[in-house]
């Protein structure tokens, strides 16, 4: 199988009704992600009980690739730490900006990695980040209560 061939599988994969697109009942953070220079217009909702991600899900209407980077990235952050998710959002983010990303660092993106070329794509760049801008954004409105917790 080509490089080319495992991205369009992936991507056709989250794009499927259901997989991660849905509403959550009672979600603790909602974050809307709008990229009119394509379209883009996904909802992030997430439920982040006692410093854990413990559900996510995002509802909306957007291109393949925002879609797909979105529900990659629910599926890796579901059911890891506030701190952990940090971790795998400024790596993903550093990936996209064309920086030098340590190998482990990288693996520990998983599927998120196809998104590597997204460097080499800047049209395609806002749709690629938009889920992990929301989640960024929600992660730091979690951080002063994370720190109470503890
Ligand atoms: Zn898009």
């Amino acid at each position: 199988m080509t490089t080319d061939s495992i991205y369009t599988e992936i991507i056709m994969y989250h794009n499927k009704e259901g997989h991660n697109k849905h509403r959550l009942e009672a979600p603790s953070h909602v974050e809307r992600g709008h990229n009119p220079n394509c379209g883009d217009d996904l909802t992030l909702q997430v439920n982040v009980e006692k410093g854990i991600i413990k559900e996510a899900a995002f509802v909306g209407t957007g291109c393949a690739i925002s879609t797909a980077a979105m529900s990659i990235m629910i599926d890796l952050v579901k059911g890891k730490s506030v701190q952990e998710a940090q971790e795998l959002v400024s790596i993903y983010l550093e990936m996209i900006r064309g920086h030098k990303i340590a190998h482990e660092d990288l693996e520990r993106l998983e599927d998120a990695q196809i998104f590597e070329s997204l460097q080499n794509m800047p049209a395609r760049v806002k749709c690629g980040t938009l889920g992990w801008h929301c989640m960024r954004v929600i992660l730091e409105s979690l951080e002063p209560q994370t720190s109470e917790a503890e």
